[in-house]
């Protein structure tokens, strides 16, 4: 079976060589000339653990291969995933414009019968949208059908994420295409992943039912963490004691600095959006919205007052030097989407802060968006140098064994904002530093 994926970012990139895994013979569009050259060449443009290897294989045994040629790849193919951003707009509506140019090229590229996979994040109504503008090309020459195949995968762990599933959504309205679906992921029907079956719109809605629930569970447990460092309570202890209640469960209960990312901020607002449009109340996903804005700007509040600092001057921190470990919106991935870092940063200049950053991937993109009103360091110890404080941002596995007496003789004073909780406060406070943290500040 031939496939082509529309979109070679970290969904479609790792939807196109888990599916050449899987045997199928796929082909992967972008129309970022850069992206397949790069690829042609070998080269992955996007940082996540193990796709180099897996890309590389499936090229190297002929099963996967890029192309700028959507219209051409579309009539070689009988199913056409599309995987192409769908970011927020201006209202917090999901933008859907590069959904929409690819169902048309699709329209005007049928040349007999195709299954057309929606995988990108889209509105409730989207998969309908698609299935119009295709008619309105094609009208009744050729027979299609659009399915809805939301993914879940995470960056950072994309590969197990699509390779082993908790659960695949498939959203159909015929026997065919769900035939089709099935035989495409027939290697997970080995390892007996739950399929759901149901309509376009429900495999839509569950997308972001998903996504806003697990935001809902990481704004709970940060604002559990605030009210923890205003009372005494250590939010690690809290957390882990309701994770072990099965109906809660332990996973995304850990508080920091708001989330971030390219999916839950603008899936969010987009899904608050769409309840508006249909007239509905969705008030505890605008709420968590709000909450998880104000947590990201509560780490300055925090940052300032462990340094004592009086915040009705203006400019309160300049003449201050300010580290920041971690630019990326979590560990393992490149993407700086809305990350909690850059809002930090963007804080800390705004109060008169010189900040010196580091990250294990995500430096260019930062100097990308950024620019250089930061300075861009080599590792943690460069941007610890001469530092009054040194925050923490993102929980990269190589900031987790700091070597703590040689930061105490490069920064200019001990203070660490460890906004990850990554680190013990007792034991930080017992090595001689003045250390914050999200929830256990107070023990
Ligand atoms: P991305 O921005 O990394 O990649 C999108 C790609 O689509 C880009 O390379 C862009 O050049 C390409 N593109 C745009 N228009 C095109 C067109 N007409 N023809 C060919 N290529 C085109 O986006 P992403 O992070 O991979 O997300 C894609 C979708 O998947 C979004 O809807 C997102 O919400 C959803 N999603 C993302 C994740 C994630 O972790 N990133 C997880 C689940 C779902």
């Amino acid at each position: 079976m031939r496939i082509t994926v529309v979109g070679t970012g970290y969904v479609g990139l790792v939807t196109g060589s888990c599916l050449a895994e899987f045997g199928l013979l796929v082909t992967c569009v972008d129309i970022d000339e850069n992206k397949i050259n790069l690829l042609k060449n070998g080269k992955i443009p996007i940082y996540e653990p193990g796709l180099n290897n897996i890309v590389q294989k499936n090229v190297k045994e002929g099963r996967l291969n890029f192309t700028t040629d959507l219209q051409n790849s579309i009539k070689k193919s009988l199913v056409i995933f599309i995987a192409v951003g769908t970011p927020s707009g201006n209202d917090g509506s999901a933008d859907l414009q590069y959904v929409e140019d690819v169902a048309k090229t699709i329209g005007k590229n049928l040349n007999g019968y195709k299954v057309i996979v929606n995988k990108s994040t889209v509105p409730i109504g989207t998969g309908k949208k698609i299935r119009d503008i295709i008619y309105s090309i094609v009208g009744n020459k050729y027979r299609f059908d659009v399915v809805s195949n939301p993914e879940f995968l995470r960056e950072g762990s994309a590969i197990n994420d699509f390779l082993r599933p908790d659960r695949i959504v498939i959203g159909a309205e015929h026997d065919e295409p769900i035939a089709i679906m099935r035989d495409i992921y027939s290697a997970h029907y080995l390892i007996e992943a739950p399929f759901v079956i149901t309509n376009v719109e429900t495999a839509e809605m569950i997308k972001y039912a998903s996504n806003a629930f697990l935001a809902l569970k990481i704004s709970y447990i940060n604002e559990i963490a605030n009210l923890c460092d205003c009372v005494g309570a250590d939010v690690h202890k809290v957390a882990k004691a309701m994770g072990m209640d099965g109906r809660i469960s332990s996973k995304f209960l850990h508080p920091g600095p708001g989330f971030g990312g390219s999916c839950f901020p603008k899936d969010t607002r987009a899904l608050s959006y769409m309840a508006k449009e249909a007239g509905s109340k969705l008030s505890i996903v605008d709420k968590l919205i709000e909450v998880n804005e104000s947590q990201k700007h509560l780490m300055l509040d925090k940052i300032m007052k462990l340094l004592d600092i009086d915040t009705k001057k203006t400019e309160p921190l300049k003449s201050y030097n300010i580290g920041v470990l971690g630019l990326s919106f979590k560990p393992n991935t490149d993407d700086i989407r809305e990350s909690p870092a850059i809002t930090i940063i963007n804080d800390l200049l705004k109060n008169g802060a010189c900040v010196r950053v580091f990250d294990p991937i995500a430096n260019e993109n930062t100097k990308q968006q950024l620019g250089n009103v930061v300075e861009y360091m080599e590792n943690e110890y460069q941007a610890a140098e001469g530092s009054h404080c040194l925050i923490i941002s993102t929980e990269w596995n190589q900031f987790r064994k700091l070597d703590f007496s040689k930061l105490k003789q490069l920064m200019k004073d001990p203070y660490i904002a460890d906004l990850r909780n990554i680190y013990d406060p007792i034991v930080l406070k017992r090595m001689g530093f003045e250390y914050t943290c999200v929830g256990r500040s107070s023990i």
